[in-house]
């Protein structure tokens, strides 16, 4: 549909203060919505995130906790900490949401003109970091937008002609957004950035909003409640290092 403003949101991580952080900034901002995965794991909301995510009706794809947590990946490359937050958000979750994140879409998965992955473009469990590792995806993929997590870092690649460029794309601290014009030709490999669990140095939650009418990608940052969140993963016994992060955004 023309001038369909998606919301992008990826690595939300069981962190419900921080989704609802970004649901209130992006109010009125937005037509549909895209998930790029994790929407459970590390954080202390599990059933509370999974069902706005269900209620909002977006278009979500699996991440590697989604894969891990519904027990259609193993854990034995998990670290001990992230294990034990696997096992915990199991216990949290009833069958009916289970069963959800079990049925997610791999990616690639194409919607709205866009292309959704979670790691790199050929194997979703990857990460992409470097421009070299961002050439698959924007070689490959089957539209001149695409939008990756895995990460937890803002930004993106770009790619014309031969070249790859690495783009700095982030809001300044003062700022709650900063945009990006798309030039024609030019293909893209964008990460909206971590809802629930940054860590690009930049502790605010951190989402996207693409308007491919106007051929413009608007990045956000917006403050959330880090203590409260906090204090929910103390209660739960969630590793301490979990919670220590958020605070850093590391
Ligand atoms: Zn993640």
């Amino acid at each position: 549909m023309p001038g369909t403003r998606i919301l992008v949101l990826s690595d939300l991580h069981a962190n419900a203060t921080a989704l609802d952080a970004v649901l209130a900034a992006a109010e009125g901002r937005w037509d549909v919505c895209v998930c790029l995965g994790d929407v459970v794991g590390y954080g202390p909301d599990p059933s509370e995130v999974t069902g706005r995510i269900r209620a909002m009706g977006a278009t979500t794809i699996r991440g590697n906790h989604d894969k891990a947590i519904s027990g259609i990946m193993d854990t034995v490359d998990f670290n001990p900490v992230a294990r034990a937050a696997v096992d915990w958000t199991r216990a949290q979750l009833s069958a009916e949401n289970l069963n959800w994140l079990a049925e997610l879409h791999p990616g690639p998965f194409a919607t709205n003109d866009i292309v959704l992955i979670h790691g790199a473009y050929q194997d979703e469990d990857e990460y992409v970091f470097t421009p070299s590792q961002a050439m698959d995806g924007l070689l490959d993929s089957s539209s001149a937008v695409t939008f990756f997590g895995h990460t937890h870092h803002q930004g993106g690649f770009s790619f014309l002609d031969t070249t790859v460029e690495l783009l700095q794309i982030r809001p300044r601290a003062t700022d709650s957004f900063t945009a990006l014009r798309l030039e024609p030709g030019r293909r893209y490999l964008l990460n909206p950035g971590s809802v629930g669990q940054p860590r690009d140095g930049d502790p605010r939650a951190a989402f996207a909003i693409a308007d491919l009418e106007h051929q413009i990608v608007e990045f956000w940052r917006v403050p959330y409640d880090i203590t409260a969140v906090q204090e929910r993963m103390r209660s739960a016994r969630l590793p301490e290092p979990l919670a220590q992060r958020l605070a850093l955004g590391r």
